[in-house]
């Protein structure tokens, strides 16, 4: 069996059934051409999502951590089909979507929506916030204008702005406030699936919080399902039920917050959970050995033979260098790609 498909088959033992999985990713690949030379020939390709295979489940959080240059931005896209899969299956709701145009992938559009990291850039300045919230109905539903005024009032109201702050601009606000007028235009046509791609890095530690327990009550209000996306370990684990932990375009380890959280398995999850203390049940702090990676994360268009983390690993041997792990089931419901426990 090849270790494509040795892969297949371990994702496979999850528990969960067809009518409980809302995105399911098969043997997903983003590829990036290279391009060099006078002709500009393709030399080359960065591998930013290489050969991934996971399930979302309805309704949960999925957080997925890692670096600057893991993959998992671009992960995100392809889920969204905002890039093109240079290989592999998105199953959306059911519903193959890998391979639609854009005519057969707009009516899935509303379904599934991004909120950003940086509000001001991902919001025009010169729209009114109502111009902002209302636009992707008017692109796409064909209701009545008292109608649309109407949702874009209760909408501000559920993000915790006020309904005459729809008159304003996104300059008059904060970067939290901002933050919530994104997370409005996102949600007015009630989407299945949101890709929360680094929403609060931008915002002040303070306002952070505020916004996840927003996005949290939002969830269970609209019976959301997260993709959340994040570098910072405290944050994913404030909103995510399960966490992937990406490294050069794969996933190391994928497991339940707790799991991950309490018994990290994975070098490199064992190396970023050491950054930051445990609080105990009786909220007293603990500090964890600290684990100093060696080196930055390899070039992605030019990464590590075999374990792509074998050249930061602590425990690296001699198979790390041939083999590529796969991510495997190690115990339930469990999975980690390292030669440590095969
Ligand atoms: Fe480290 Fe080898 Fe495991 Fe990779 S496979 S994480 S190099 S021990």
């Amino acid at each position: 069996m090849t270790s494509k498909e040795k892969e297949a088959v371990q994702i496979q033992h999850s528990p969960k059934t067809e009518n409980e999985i809302l995105v399911h990713a098969k043997n997903i690949k983003k590829y990036f051409p290279i391009k060099g030379g006078i002709l500009k020939r393709t030399i080359g390709h960065l591998k930013a999502v290489d050969d991934i295979s996971f399930q979302i489940y309805k309704g949960e959080t999925l957080g997925i951590v890692g670096e600057s240059g893991s993959g998992k931005s671009t992960l995100g896209r392809v889920l969204l089909r905002l890039l093109d899969p240079t290989d592999g299956k998105i199953v959306f709701n059911g519903i193959d979507i890998s391979n639609m145009g854009n005519r057969g992938i707009r009516p899935h559009r509303k379904d599934m929506q991004i909120i950003f990291q940086d509000p001001f850039a991902s919001l025009n300045s010169k729209m009114s916030v109502e111009e902002l919230i209302e636009e992707p109905l008017l692109i796409q539903q064909n209701l009545p204008k008292e109608e649309r005024k109407r949702k874009v009032t209760d909408m501000l109201e559920k993000v915790g702005l006020r309904a005459s702050d729809r008159l304003k601009y996104p300059h008059e606000f904060s970067g939290g406030q901002r933050q919530r007028i994104s997370i409005a235009r996102a949600l007015i046509m009630e989407p299945k699936f949101v890709i929360c791609d680094e929403p609060v890095s931008a915002l002040d530690v303070s306002i952070q919080s505020q916004v996840l327990n927003l996005m949290k009550d939002l969830q269970d209000d609209f019976d959301l399902t997260y993709l959340f996306i994040a570098h910072d370990l405290s944050v994913i684990k404030h909103i995510s039920d399960r966490v992937a932990v990406m490294y050069l375009g794969r996933f190391a380890e994928l497991a339940s917050k707790e799991t991950i959280y309490k018994k990290p398995l994975h070098p490199y999850t064992q190396a970023l959970l050491s950054a930051i203390p445990i609080i105990d049940v009786d909220d007293t702090k603990k500090e964890r050995e600290k684990i100093i990676l060696k080196g930055d994360l390899p070039n992605p268009a030019d990464p590590p033979s075999g374990c792509a983390f074998r050249t930061r690993c602590p425990h690296a041997h001699d198979r790390c260098a041939i083999d590529r792990p796969v991510l495997q089931e190690v115990e339930k419901d469990h999975f980690v790609a390292c030669h440590l426990y095969t």
